[in-house]
């Protein structure tokens, strides 16, 4: 996911997204104004890491472009909701609500945004359960 570099904290390196100091509400990207009251937002520094909320594996897309990929949601502590590219070489390993890290890689004039699993391999849900 391409990341304009107006959209990264040149001081923490992490995302910076728009926060509301009236209902505490964060976004990203940041609209104009607060979409759950309509106030200002400011820009803040988003969380680095997350869990993942929902992903899937995507099998087609244009020529040139290395299939498949993974796209998910991630949920940052603050309660911000992000469209994200996963890491992952193969799905079988994801889980829902594993932590996730974000990593920028200079491309262009922006960044690519990458969320990795923060442990190789997720514990298997039925054993975790037992
Ligand atoms: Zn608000």
């Amino acid at each position: 996911m391409h990341i304009p570099s107006e959209h990264v904290d040149s001081d923490s390196g992490r995302l910076l997204g728009g926060h509301c100091e009236h209902c505490q509400l964060s976004a990203y990207p940041a609209p104009p104004r607060c979409p759950s009251c309509l106030g200002p937002l400011a820009a803040r520094p988003l969380a680095a890491e997350g869990k993942l909320y929902s992903y899937a594996m995507i099998h087609a897309g244009p020529r040139g472009r290395r299939l498949p990929y993974t796209v998910g949601y991630v949920d940052l502590p603050d309660g911000t909701r992000l469209f994200a590219h996963v890491a992952a070489d193969d799905d079988t390993h994801l889980r829902t609500d594993m932590p996730v890290r974000l990593s920028l890689h200079p491309d262009g004039s922006g960044y690519r945004a990458i969320w990795t699993p923060s442990w190789p391999s997720a514990p298997n849900k039925e054993v975790a359960d037992a």
